[in-house]
């Protein structure tokens, strides 16, 4: 897939190219419904989109963007949360033990 959609950023509504842009959907079962990171912009449903800087997703949770995007009641409480946590990983490479530390045997 080579399109390259436009979306627009929640948060400073600025329109991108998705590609630069970090997807959020709706929890659809218990209300308030959760606004969940859609780390691989794949799950169904409708979706919300931010940059991937802080700054955007505070703005979009304080201008209640969420609960505009998806038109509804959402429970946005843990969305800067989540997009810490997400800072914090490293992400891509995952540290699979002290590899390099081993090698030292005669
Ligand atoms: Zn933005």
């Amino acid at each position: 897939m080579k399109l390259h959609q436009q979306r627009t950023c929640i948060g400073c509504r600025t329109s991108t190219d998705r590609n630069e842009l970090i997807r959020w959907v709706l929890i659809d079962n218990a209300p308030p419904r959760a606004v969940l990171l859609d780390v691989r912009a794949s799950a169904s449903g409708r979706g919300a989109w931010t940059h991937e800087n802080e700054k955007c997703v505070r703005q979009a949770v304080q201008r209640k963007a969420f609960a505009r995007a998806f038109k509804a009641q959402v429970d946005d409480a843990s969305v800067l949360e989540q997009f810490t946590a997400r800072e914090d990983r490293p992400g891509a490479s995952r540290p699979s033990g002290s590899h390099d530390e081993s090698g030292s045997e005669i």
